[in-house]
């Protein structure tokens, strides 16, 4: 049950987000550049204390930590520089053509409305309070409700704080921006339930996603969830590129699969090549290469717990063999390996599921038919990684051709770990890695998710909004009867 002031609380924070929407409506794409860009250099501005505070929240390192601060404040920046230039503004102008009884069709994106962000566990700045996730909201123009990650609740705040300050100095409406630290899952639902709340943004494990997912559907009007979610993220790897590089693919493998204790979405959880000479190399590289793997501290004692259960479960799964385990006493994640022949990795849905944190399979194929089986079986990934020479792509077209159905980002060598915050990166994939696969969570694109597009016919020009004025104000990149300019339209005004 929910406290009924919680309620009366988050009513009133939603209520005073959907005012603050009616008033980024009237803000231009380059005034929200602005709010962002100063975020940006508030977050830069934050010094070691926020940095002492998360490391004693999370474990994760230092060094860590101050990369992904500065991923945090490149978010803010490159987002506000998109947004400033009018990318998802989308602009669309087809004209009149009276001849043809054609009238005058303007498209162009707007805010969706607001919006509530789950912060994640593992990125405590780069997809928490002031991620990504918010700084697209926000950009798009949608205000953020944040249900703050209750694994760092401080960190969370100094967060917090650093928004609402920018907000207090532009002299915008306090609305843009609520800070929720509450921590129940009736929260959760009580806010993706929430009238006003037109859409949500996740980050987390498949339960948490699917459930919320299902409730903003079974709501009277339903709204989209942008939830991402759990991935194995395979790595198929081929004869060629095996037999040249088996124990540099081992160390590769390794020191992905252990990255900050295996606690990020993207960690390969699965190896599969072909039974035999380069593969037992790979093993054996692969059971040297985890023994220098020393255990560290989870995010949380949530995580620590379900890593321990969900790979003892993996462990015990019969046909399973114990490649390599760290063994010790304290509650670090230690990492883990197992191998298993494709035949039980098709058959036993257990070993498709996600183990988070510094585990992973091998799985031994001894025929072209098993390796497609596996393909075709496999359920939506963030990322699917092609370990091959050119060779070995020519040789598996029909398995890539499948592969390609099955991921967002597809990887030719190298591994998934590290996701670039660019225009080019995809950040989500087919369900269940997570509920909308047209949409990426990293990079300037992750803007797209919280715009809709809205029409105006035959308006006359002085009551149209800036972006789609004949004139172009903003001198944003348009498409006018089908061809993209920058320029402003000559015609006679109506
Ligand atoms: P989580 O359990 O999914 O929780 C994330 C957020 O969602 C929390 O704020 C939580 O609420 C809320 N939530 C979860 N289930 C809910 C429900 N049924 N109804 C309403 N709200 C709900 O994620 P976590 O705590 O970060 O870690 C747990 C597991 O998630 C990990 O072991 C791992 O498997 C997975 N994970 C995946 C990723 C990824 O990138 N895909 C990242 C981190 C974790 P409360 O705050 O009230 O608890």
């Amino acid at each position: 049950m929910i406290e009924e002031t919680s309620t009366q609380d988050i009513d009133r924070r939603i209520q005073m987000a959907a005012e603050a929407f009616q008033f980024l409506k009237n803000t231009t794409i380059s005034e929200r550049a602005e709010f962002m860009n100063a975020v940006a250099d508030h977050i830069e501005a934050l010094g070691e204390e926020l940095l002492t505070v998360t490391h004693a929240e999370t474990s994760l390192p230092l060094a860590r930590l101050t990369g992904e601060k500065a991923r945090t404040v490149g978010q803010w920046r490159s987002y506000a520089k998109a947004v400033a230039a009018g990318i998802y503004t989308e602009a669309r102008i087809d004209l009149a053509r009276p001849e043809k009884q054609k009238g005058d069709l303007r498209k162009y994106n707007v805010g969706i409305g607001p919006v509530v962000v789950f912060g994640a566990s593992n990125f405590p700045y780069a997809f928490s309070t002031a991620g990504g996730d918010t700084a697209s909201a926000i950009g798009a123009g949608c205000p953020v409700i944040i249900k703050a990650h209750p694994a760092h609740p401080q960190t969370s705040q100094i967060m917090a704080d650093a928004i609402t300050t920018v907000i207090k100095a532009f002299g915008w409406p306090e609305g843009i921006f609520s800070h929720i630290t509450e921590t129940s899952y009736e929260i959760g639902t009580y806010l993706t339930q929430h009238p006003d709340i037109r859409a949500v943004a996740f980050t987390g494990s498949f339960t948490g996603g699917k459930a919320l997912f299902d409730i903003a559907n079974r709501r009277k009007d339903p709204i989209p969830v942008f939830a991402e979610m759990g991935s194995i993220n395979p790595v198929f790897a081929f004869q060629n590129l095996l037999e040249t590089k088996a124990e540099a693919l081992a160390k590769e493998y390794i020191g992905s699969l252990t990255l900050g204790v295996g606690q990020f979405c993207t960690n390969p959880g699965v190896f599969i090549a072909l039974k035999g000479n380069p593969l037992d190399r790979f093993i054996n590289a692969l059971k040297e290469e985890i023994q220098e793997i020393t255990p560290a501290k989870m995010l949380h004692e949530g995580i620590f717990e379900s890593f321990e259960k969900n790979k003892s479960i993996a462990i015990e799964q019969p046909d399973v063999e114990l490649i390599a385990s760290v063994h010790t006493e304290s509650t670090a994640g230690s990492a883990a390996a197992i191998k298993t022949r494709a035949k039980n990795f098709i058959n036993n849905r257990v070993l498709s599921e996600e183990v988070f944190g510094p585990f992973g399979i091998v799985v031994e194929y001894e025929t072209d038919e098993e390796l497609m089986e596996i393909a075709r079986q496999l359920k939506g990934q963030l990322t699917i990684t092609i370990a091959a020479t050119h060779e070995d792509v020519r040789d598996n077209g029909a398995l890539i051709t499948i592969l390609k159905d099955k991921c967002g980002r597809l990887l030719f060598n190298g591994m998934p770990t590290g996701v670039e915050v660019v225009y080019g990166m995809q950040h989500g994939g087919p369900f269940p890695s997570t509920t909308d696969s047209r949409f990426t969570s990293v990079g300037p694109d992750a803007v797209k998710r919280f715009v809709r597009p809205i029409c105006f016919q035959n308006w006359p020009d002085e009551f149209l909004p800036d972006e789609l004025k004949n004139d172009n104000p903003l001198q944003i990149s348009r498409m006018v009867d089908g061809i993209m300019n920058s320029e402003s339209l000559k015609l006679q005004t109506t």
